[in-house]
C-alpha cells in the first residue's frame, strides 16, 4: 500500500512538472578554468537528446550542497525547475601545486530536463568554506537553432539489472575504457562482478528494485590504458590516463564531452566507468562520474567504494598521518554526510549515537586532526572492511530516496 501510494505521489509530481519541463535532456557543456586563486565558467555548447533519465521528483532540491551547484529558473516567473549538486576535478586540481604557477582549463557537462520555455541557468562553484567563489548564469531558449541534436546512435546496450521504466529507476550505466571489439565479453564480465559486489553491501541489496544498471558496448582501438609515467600512451574511447595531477594511482579522464558524447541517447544519470587495467587506481567525483580498474584484486570493494563518492557524495574516512592537508575548517561543518568538524555535528550522525557500531573516532577526509568519521572501519575507510558503516548506509539510503521519493 505504501508503495502504491509513493507510486502515485511520483505520477502526481512527473505530471504537475511536465507543463514546464520535456521528456528530453538538455546538455550543458561548460569549460571551468582557473588557477589555485580563480575560476571561472564558460558555456561550451548546448545539446539535446530525446530521453530524460533523471529524476521526477525533488527537481528543485539539492541533497548535499556539494562543491558545486547548478539550477534552471523559468526566464519569466523565476520559479526554480531544476537543481543539482556536484564536485569537480577541476577544483581537486586548484588544491595542487602545478595550480599555483599555471591556469588550466577543464570540461564539464551536465544533464538538464529539457525545459518548454526560455529559462537562466546558473552555475556556481564553492571554496572550502562554502562560499561561491564562481558563478555563471546565461539564458538558455530551448527553440535555440544551436542546440545540436546527439544520440541519434548510442551504442548498443546489454542490461545488467532491470528493475522498471526509467522514469521510476536511478539509471547507472557501464562505460568500458581500454577493452578492444574482442574484449566485450570481459567487460560484461566485469559489469556482473560490480553488481554483484554492489549486491553485497547494504542499502544498494535491499534497494536494488530503484536501480536500472546498463552495459555500454564501446569498444577501444587499443587494449588497456595510458601510462605516463612509463611513456605508454593508448587510443582508448574515453583518452583516461595514470598520473593524473602527476599522481601515479590517479587514474580518470579528462574528456567530459567525450565520455557524455559516447553515450549520448542512453538513459543514464550514473556513469561507471571500468578500466581494463591490472594496476590498482581510480576515482569518484560527486555527480560527475566513477573509474574503476577492473582487473586488480581489490576490484569488487573499490569499485562500491568509489560509487560511494560520485553517487552518494561520501568522503574518504581515512586519513595520513604524515601529511596534513587541511581541507576542512573547524568553523565550517563538510557537507559530506560521513564526517564532521564537530561544528554542526546535530547536522550528523548525533541522532545515531549509542547505537551498535556508531561513535566518534578522530581521522577521516584526509586529515589526522580536527575531523571526526563515525565508525573504527568502513567501506569508505579500507578494502577490507566488508560494508559501509551505518552513517554511511543511512546517507546512501536517502540518496536513493531522493532519486526515487518526493519528499514531504
Ligand atoms: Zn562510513
Amino acid at each position: 500500500m505504501k508503495r502504491l501510494v509513493l507510486t502515485l505521489i511520483a505520477l502526481f509530481t512527473v505530471l504537475g512538472a511536465s507543463a514546464q519541463l520535456q521528456d528530453r535532456t538538455l546538455r550543458v557543456d561548460y569549460i571551468f578554468s582557473g588557477t589555485d586563486k580563480e575560476a571561472s565558467i564558460s558555456v561550451a555548447s548546448l545539446n539535446s537528446f530525446n530521453t530524460w533519465a533523471g529524476r521526477r521528483v525533488n527537481m528543485d532540491k539539492v541533497p548535499l550542497r556539494g562543491n558545486g551547484q547548478i539550477s534552471m529558473a523559468d526566464a519569466v516567473t523565476g520559479q526554480v525547475l531544476y537543481r543539482m549538486s556536484f564536485s569537480t576535478l577541476f577544483q581537486e586540481w586548484q588544491a595542487t601545486e602545478e595550480a599555483t604557477r599555471v591556469t588550466k582549463a577543464f570540461e564539464n557537462v551536465f544533464l538538464l530536463p529539457m525545459p518548454e520555455s526560455p529559462v537562466n541557468i546558473t552555475v556556481e562553484l564553492y571554496d572550502f568554506h562554502g562560499k561561491a567563489v564562481a558563478s555563471l548564469t546565461h539564458p538558455v531558449d530551448p527553440s535555440d537553432i544551436l542546440i545540436r541534436p546527439v544520440g541519434d546512435n548510442p551504442p548498443p546496450t546489454i542490461d545488467i539489472h532491470h528493475s522498471g521504466p526509467s522514469s521510476r529507476c536511478i539509471d547507472i550505466v557501464f562505460v568500458p575504457e581500454g577493452y578492444t571489439r574482442q574484449e566485450m565479453g570481459i567487460f560484461l564480465q566485469d559489469c556482473r562482478a560490480a553488481w554483484a559486489s554492489f549486491m553485497n553491501h547494504e542499502p544498494f541489496a535491499s534497494m536494488r528494485d530503484r536501480f536500472n544498471v546498463i552495459a555500454a558496448l564501446i569498444p577501444s582501438e587499443e587494449s588497456g590504458v595510458s601510462v605516463p609515467r612509463n611513456g605508454d600512451w593508448k587510443s582508448t574511447a574515453l583518452e583516461s590516463h595514470f598520473d593524473t595531477f602527476y599522481s601515479d594511482r590517479y587514474l580518470t579522464t579528462l574528456q567530459l564531452t567525450r565520455l557524455h558524447n559516447q553515450v549520448a541517447g542512453l538513459p543514464y544519470e550514473h556513469i561507471i566507468i571500468l578500466a581494463n587495467s591490472t594496476t590498482y587506481g581510480g576515482g569518484g567525483i560527486y555527480n560527475s562520474y566513477e573509474l574503476t580498474a577492473a582487473h586488480h584484486s581489490a576490484y569488487a570493494p573499490v569499485v562500491v567504494h568509489e560509487f560511494g563518492h560520485s553517487f552518494a557524495g561520501l568522503a574518504d574516512e581515512y586519513h595520513y598521518d604524515d601529511q596534513f592537508v587541511e581541507y576542512y575548517y573547524p568553523d565550517v561543518e563538510p557537507w559530506e554526510q560521513n564526517i564532521t568538524t564537530r561544528f554542526d555535528f546535530a547536522s550528523k550522525w548525533e541522532d545515531m549515537m549509542g547505537q551498535p557500531g556508531v561513535g566518534l573516532f578522530e581521522g577521516g577526509g584526509y586529515q589526522s586532526k580536527g575531523v571526526w568519521r563515525s565508525a573504527q572501519d568502513c567501506r569508505m575507510n579500507t578494502n577490507s572492511c566488508p560494508a559501509f558503516c551505518p552513517v554511511c548506509q543511512r546517507a546512501i539510503a536517502r540518496m536513493i530516496d531522493f532519486y526515487t521519493v518526493e519528499n514531504e
